[in-house]
Parts: C-alpha cells; sequence; structure tokens
C-alpha cells in the first residue's frame, strides 16, 4: 500500500513509494533540470564547473546536485569541483557519508568506548572473584 504525502517540493498529494522523494511533477521536472546538468558537464571545459555555476547555469538547487551525486548520477570523480555535504558537519566530500576527519572522531571515540567497556568487564570478574573468595573463607 502506498501512502499519501504531500510532495515536498510543491505541497500536492502522491503516493510515496521507495523510488520517489517528490510527486511525479516534480520528479519529471528534476530529471528535466539533471539532464540538463548531465549535458552541461559532459563538455570537457565544463568539467571543473563549480556547484555555484552548476545551479547557475542549471536552475537546479544544491540539495538536487547533492542527491544526484551521492546516488552516483554524477561521478564527482569526473568532476573535481562537485561534491555533497558530510551526514555530520556539512564539510564537502565525494566518498562516503562523513568526511575523512568525522570518520577519525568516530572511530576514536568507538575505540575508547570498547576499552572502557573492556575495563567494566575486567572489574567485574575482580569483583566477582573477590565475592567469590570470601564466600569460601
Ligand atoms: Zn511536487
Ligand atoms: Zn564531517
Amino acid at each position: 500500500m502506498n501512502e499519501i504525502v504531500n510532495c515536498p517540493r510543491c505541497n500536492e498529494l502522491y503516493a510515496k513509494n521507495a523510488f520517489r522523494d517528490v510527486c511525479p511533477k516534480c520528479s519529471r521536472s528534476e530529471e528535466e533540470l539533471y539532464q540538463k546538468a548531465y549535458t552541461f558537464l559532459r563538455k570537457r571545459e565544463n568539467r571543473a564547473a563549480t556547484m555555484e555555476r552548476l545551479v547557475e547555469v542549471t536552475g537546479a538547487t544544491e540539495g538536487m546536485i547533492h542527491n544526484w551525486i551521492r546516488k552516483g548520477r554524477l561521478q564527482p570523480a569526473q568532476f573535481p569541483n562537485l561534491g555533497y555535504p558530510c551526514d555530520r558537519c556539512g564539510t564537502i566530500i565525494q566518498k562516503g557519508k562523513l568526511c575523512a576527519s568525522c570518520v577519525e572522531e568516530i572511530e576514536k571515540g568507538l575505540q575508547k568506548h570498547e576499552r572502557e567497556q573492556a575495563f567494566s568487564q575486567v572489574r567485574e570478574e575482580q569483583h566477582q572473584q573477590t565475592y567469590l573468595g570470601r564466600r569460601k573463607d
């Protein structure tokens, strides 16, 4: 059963599905903008276009362009000046969900958490041993 929701772009009601974040009308107009952006970027002299330039030329929003890159419809490897924001801090990145420094921070955080868990486990075992030791007396 498709859920009936308001299109986030034009506010019209439509049946939401897994492939569409917006109503058919908006998705069609977004598709046109995508084709425009794609055609523009395919020209060698436009490969190094910035986000600002692309927005200006196509009339697409930054959000749309971010989405196309995220979904792999525009390959940042070919367009060195394009990217999308890191989920955590908003730095422009070209792959994954997070920028390198956020990944590093999260990994550090996880390691710390693991160390703490291991430590509290050891303490618990020691505590149990002490307890059992006492019971033997
Ligand atoms: Zn719409
Ligand atoms: Zn980040």
